[in-house]
């Protein structure tokens, strides 16, 4: 049989990824991005082999641009399409592991769309579209709140009234479950450890951050909770604040829940904490060069996300390694160094030479002999979501 090919669809409600996965090949034939859907500015921009392109299609919706992407796909994959994993955020407690799309499938990620009413929809959209347009491929729904399904009760629940638990599903669910679930397998055959004898901290670091205690290939806790608000500091959220920051700002400010909902999820992080920039790379520099927003809102990322890492550290029962991924935690060295600094207690200590060195995709361990191990695992969403499709193809 020759090597197969999945293409991967990532919805947001105005912008689609897109991304052909080979299984016998490490880097992908095709990727691409589209933005600004249903506006005059859409724009699809792609990668196919060394060629980049990109396309304006104003007013283009989801459709219109898969419309575009397919016969690129099938181009990419020399006519040989095997089938389409789509990345679903919320999959509630309906859905503890990946799913061939049927009917009952469909109507479970409509059913979970009051958990994530920006993104369910937008994820449904994209099925949709795949579906009607190319009818006779089998298409498999990755979630990324699945892999956190096996947290303990004591880790989900919240301290709030049984009832809303019950019936109304508030709980922590956690996301990001497709990366953190890809880098500690990737951390395992790293370190030719078994996965099934294994225990990891996490800490994936992107525009969206979070942490995850990972016990012989299953979640036992994480950061985000009902919603990917919860937890670290990140890009633009937030993360933990005071549950009373709503009522407060109402009574002083005269806020909405909407107000207070879109600084804490749209203009806070360290967007809010530095003035400057959501961008962690922009932040770095500009600490470099004194900026004290910047130096602020570094400082607060990685404190809290060391007291996330050392919380995360009651799920586990020994410790593997710590795990550094996302764009930032692949990238910043400084980042990685001054969390480290506040888990001294833990017997954290990094090599400078070694963390210095695993950027831009260089994955290893950067730990000092004696210390507990300190990794960085590129993450790879798209990879594991074809390798969940392909493995529901051959069931
Ligand atoms: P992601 O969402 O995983 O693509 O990660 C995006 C984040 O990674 C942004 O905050 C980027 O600034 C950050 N990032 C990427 N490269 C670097 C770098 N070299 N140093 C610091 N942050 C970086």
């Amino acid at each position: 049989m020759s090597a197969r090919n999945i293409l991967v669809i990532n919805c947001g409600s105005s912008s689609l990824k897109f991304a052909l996965v080979n299984e016998a090949q490490a880097t992908f034939p095709l990727q691409g991005l589209a933005e600004r859907l249903g506006s005059p500015e859409a724009v699809v921009h792609w990668q196919l082999g060394d060629a980049k392109e990109s396309l304006n299609l104003p007013g283009a919706d989801h459709r219109e641009i898969l419309n575009h992407v397919l016969p690129l796909a099938q181009e990419a994959a020399g006519g040989q399409l095997d089938g389409i994993g789509h990345r679903v955020v919320h999959g509630g407690e309906h859905f503890t592991a990946s799913s061939l799309i049927d009917a009952n499938v469909l109507e479970g990620i409509r059913a979970n769309a009051q958990l994530a009413p920006l993104h369910n929809p937008a994820n449904l959209v994209g099925i949709e579209a795949a579906m009607a347009l190319f009818p006779g491929l089998p298409q498999v729904s990755v979630f990324d709140t699945a892999f956190h399904q096996s947290m303990p009760e004591h880790a989900y629940r919240y301290a709030v009234p049984d009832f809303l638990y019950k019936e109304h599903g508030v709980r922590r669910y956690g996301f990001h479950g497709t990366s953190h679930r890809y880098v500690s397998k990737r951390a395992a055959e790293m370190m030719n450890l078994p996965v099934e004898d294994s225990s990891w901290l996490s800490a994936h670091l992107g525009n969206g951050c979070s942490t995850c205690a990972i016990v012989n290939g299953e979640s036992r806790d994480t950061s985000m909770g009902l919603t990917p608000l919860e937890g670290l500091v990140m890009g633009t959220r937030s993360g933990d604040v005071d549950p009373n920051l709503h009522s407060h700002l109402a009574r002083t400010l005269g806020w909405s829940i909407e107000q207070v909902d879109r600084m804490l999820n749209h203009d806070s992080g360290l967007k809010g904490l530095s003035g400057l920039s959501n961008d962690m790379r922009t932040l770095s520099e500009a600490r470099q060069a004194g900026h004290p927003g910047a130096t602020l809102a570094f400082e607060v990322f990685c404190y809290r996300l060391a007291k996330s890492l050392a919380g995360m550290a009651c799920g586990l029962q020994k410790l593997d390694g710590l795990i550094f991924t996302g764009g930032i935690g692949e990238n910043s060295a400084a980042v990685r160094e001054r969390t480290l600094d506040h888990l001294k207690l833990l017997g954290f200590q990094l090599d400078g030479e070694a963390n210095a060195r695993c950027t831009r995709g260089v994955a290893g361990e950067i730990q000092v002999t004696g210390s507990p191990r300190v990794l960085v695992v590129p993450t790879n969403e798209e990879r594991q979501i074809a390798l969940d499709a392909l493995a529901l193809l051959d069931a």
